[in-house]
């Protein structure tokens, strides 16, 4: 009975939210921060502006905890441009040829932010607002957020909600849900940048990267699927097996080099399967993701060019981190062989997504 109780009191302790003031936006509104911490001593931060996910303090084969999120140490970064270090990304993640799409005979035309094409939900998308937020449960944190109609030319108004929770199996899981009062596409990921080695010890490239994943949809030079979807076997996308990511990066032929594709997830489309697992061979640490989605971006950082200087003031150069963003296909709208985006009012977007963190030894 004392036993039990003694394992009790130490349980509750363990799980916490602990929130902190993160400062304001140039408008004056306050931004908090979020940190939950798990009995096993990982702790991630998340916070209200984009709602994103700033920290994630993961342990090495030592047990030594370290950050395994590019991002920055003060909000005032975050407000600027940035390559959208582990925000929310919406209403509809990656791209949009030329910003344009057809829904139920009505042409819209979205804001064009990325060369000719729409990015990451256009000029002021999810990651560029103060979401309200909530602890729920145990170690949750549930961000809401209302994208009025019309905004960033996309139809109807949108309810979204977020919700990040820290496990006591060590897996940071982010829920998403969305509603809206008018048929639209919808695409919700998180872009966080990774780095298990730590943003100190240099770039991925000697990552091992095992994607579970038999196919790929190809780009066109402005990073439009083509509509095609090819196979992966024989070509340098082939992660099939682990390999470092590095290894044959060269070979990809884009411009910077390295990878921004698309990967179609083996499986069923809203079955809850294995997406990637990412191992660093000098720390062991290892990320696995799981998720509904049919699709993850497999994005070397190629566009980090050493001109952002990150938390700790590391400079982040070429393929300082990876990004695995679960997501449907890029240009879903403008593809009747992709896999829908619509949502319809009365109908409710769900989907999940699960990075596990442990160490290989
Ligand atoms: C895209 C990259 C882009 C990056 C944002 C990724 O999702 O695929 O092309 O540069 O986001 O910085």
């Amino acid at each position: 009975m004392r036993l039990a109780l003694i394992l009790l009191l130490c349980l509750t302790a363990s799980a916490e939210v602990v929130k902190t003031p993160f400062g304001q936006t140039r408008e004056g509104v306050s931004v908090e921060q979020y940190t939950l911490t798990n009995g096993n001593g990982l702790s991630a931060k998340v916070m209200t502006y984009g709602a994103t996910w700033t920290h994630m303090l993961a342990p090495d084969r030592e047990g030594k905890l370290g950050d395994v999120l590019l991002g920055f140490d003060t909000l005032e970064p975050y407000l600027g441009e940035h390559p959208y270090f582990g925000v929310t990304v919406g209403r509809v993640g990656n791209r949009i040829a030329r910003g344009r799409f057809t829904l139920d005979g009505k042409t819209y035309q979205l804001a064009v932010n990325n060369g000719p094409n729409h990015l990451h939900g256009g000029l002021k998308g999810f990651d560029k607002v103060v979401w309200r937020a909530e602890p729920v449960g145990e170690n949750s944190v549930r961000f809401t957020s209302t994208d009025p109609d019309g905004s960033n030319g996309y139809p109807g108004t949108v309810e979204t909600t977020v919700t990040y929770t820290l496990t006591e199996d060590d897996e940071l899981r982010i829920d998403y849900t969305a509603t809206t009062d008018q048929a639209t596409p919808i695409n919700l990921t998180n872009h966080a940048y990774f780095n298990l080695g730590t943003p100190a010890s240099g770039t991925v490239l000697d990552h091992g990267l095992r994607l579970f994943a038999d196919r790929f949809t190809p780009v066109d030079d402005t990073l439009i699927p083509t509509g095609r979807i090819a196979a992966v076997r024989g070509t340098p996308m082939d992660f099939t097996r682990a390999r470092p990511i590095g290894s044959r990066i060269e070979q990809v032929g884009k411009d910077p080099t390295g990878y921004d594709h698309n990967y179609v997830v083996n499986g069923q489309e809203g079955d809850f399967k294995p997406v990637a697992r990412v191992v660093d061979p000098q720390t062991g640490r290892q990320l696995e993701i799981f998720s509904d989605q049919p699709g993850v971006q497999f994005y070397s950082g190629n566009f980090l060019d050493g001109t952002i200087k990150g938390k700790d003031g590391i400079v982040y150069r070429k393929h300082h981190g990876f990004c695995l963003e679960t997501q449907h296909f890029p240009d879903s709208v403008n593809h009747a062989n992709f896999p829908s985006v619509i949502l319809r009012p009365g109908r409710t977007y769900r989907t999940s997504t699960v990075h596990r963190f442990s160490v290989s030894h």
